[in-house]
């Protein structure tokens, strides 16, 4: 067993607390991947010249390349290396850093570099030669396997891009890789190298990287979870698309922002025609059936900056916030409706399910939640009543 002196058990413990208190503070993924990095490879943490993070899709099938830290080349190393001596930020400014390393395209040199990396998780991987060149994917898939820290300094890692995207090919010297494991399952692996400065990597490293591996295990976990229950709390189980309490609580939003930006909102309501009889004669199967796809094609239809929320049974809301005219709003609501009436839906023929809208418009100084909702209603009430199947603006809109 190595006997670790004081001092560096010390050292290992201060910069445990740092990394851990900064990844506390956030449950965004891409931030804690980026806290987790920064610190393996900052000069007060691992000092490593690189970091990669291949992380499992939540199946669990296919590891993909999240995030890189360091130089792309020789000269950004050269570039990384004179800032660094001229600004020296400590590891907690570091780790503090993540908005600022966002907004600069060179942190995101390193990633780009792999963007073509993919490979499935239980791939085999061929028992590693000592020496010379493997590719990075036999080390990945070794550590993944074996569940186990893996080091070389004598092995040359390859990533050889696709060749449609032009790019060098990768190399990684001097490396060491270490499992992400949550319970007993691999989601991932952290591959670490010195291809700079070459400095050699000792056994005792390894216990530095998989505390982090650790901890970032836990983190992504968690960060996961997260996003899960948001998801839930927002999106309609059934369909997909955001359910009624987003809506409301986006709606709000979405009125201060336009307020602000003196643009118009408009909302349009739709809503199934005699869906009861499509129940009635089909079947509730056949009916989810039709909630399902009408969602799909009203999401497919419109701007991202858009939404769609199913507001309750067989009613969907959309709303249009770019600021569209009353004229263009119209012509929107009029191509859905009739884009719903020229397809099959649920597996039901073309033109049997078809659709009434009722869309109102509002000016900014005239914004507001109830009344766009309720000029938007009556109107849905009155393409009911003079034949479903159609758009009605609302008059006072
Ligand atoms: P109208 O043209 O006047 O809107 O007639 P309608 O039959 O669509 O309206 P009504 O309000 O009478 O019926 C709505 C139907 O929507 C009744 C209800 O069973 C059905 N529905 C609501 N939610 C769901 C759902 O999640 N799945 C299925 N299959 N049906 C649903
Ligand atoms: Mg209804
Ligand atoms: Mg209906």
């Amino acid at each position: 067993m190595t006997t670790i002196s004081e001092a560096q058990l010390l050292k290992e413990l201060r910069f445990q607390f740092t990394v851990t208190r900064a990844m506390l503070g956030t449950l965004k993924l891409d931030q804690i991947l980026y806290i987790i990095l920064s610190g393996i490879t900052h000069g007060d943490g691992l000092n490593y010249n690189r970091a990669f993070l291949f992380l499992a899709d939540e199946d669990g099938r296919e590891l993909s390349a999240s995030t890189a830290v360091g130089p792309s080349d020789k000269e950004e190393a050269h570039r990384i290396w004179e800032e660094m001596e001229k600004h020296k930020p400590d590891l907690p400014t570091l780790l503090d850093a993540y908005e600022t390393a966002c907004a600069d395209p060179r942190t995101r040199n390193l990633s780009k570099r792999l963007a073509g990396f993919g490979m499935p998780l239980s791939a085999s991987a061929p028992p590693l030669e000592g020496k010379g060149d493997v590719p990075v994917q036999a080390l990945v898939a070794h550590c993944a396997n074996t569940k186990k820290p893996y080091f070389s300094n004598t092995i040359q890692a390859v990533f050889q891009p696709p060749v449609t995207s032009g790019d060098k090919v990768l190399r990684f010297v001097k490396v060491a890789c270490v499992p992400l494991m949550l319970n007993d399952l691999v989601i991932g692996v952290i591959l670490v190298d010195n291809r700079y400065n070459e400095r050699d990597i000792l056994e005792d490293e390894m216990r530095g990287l998989l505390t982090m591996a650790n901890l970032a295990a836990i983190a992504i976990d968690k960060a996961r979870l997260h996003k899960r229950l948001e998801d839930m709390a927002a999106l309609d189980g059934l369909t997909g698309v955001f359910n009624r309490r987003h809506y409301e609580r986006r709606l709000e939003q979405e009125i201060a922002r336009a307020r602000r930006g003196g643009r118009s909102l408009s909302l349009l309501i739709f809503d199934i025609d005699h869906f009861k009889n499509c129940n009635d004669s089909h079947g509730h199967v056949c009916g989810d059936l039709v909630l399902k796809d009408l969602a799909a094609f009203l999401k497919d239809r419109v701007r991202t900056e858009d939404m769609v929320a199913r507001y309750g049974g067989e009613e969907f809301v959309v709303l249009l916030t770019g600021g569209a005219t009353k004229e263009e709003t119209h012509l929107v609501a009029e191509k859905l409706r009739s884009y719903v009436a020229s397809q099959s839906l649920g597996g039901r023929p073309a033109g049997e399910i078809t659709v009434s809208a009722g869309v109102a418009v509002l000016e900014a100084d005239k914004l507001d939640a109830v009344k766009l909702f309720s000029l938007a209603d009556k109107a849905l009430y009155k393409a009911k009543d003079e034949g479903r199947d159609r758009v009605v603006m609302a008059e006072s809109s």
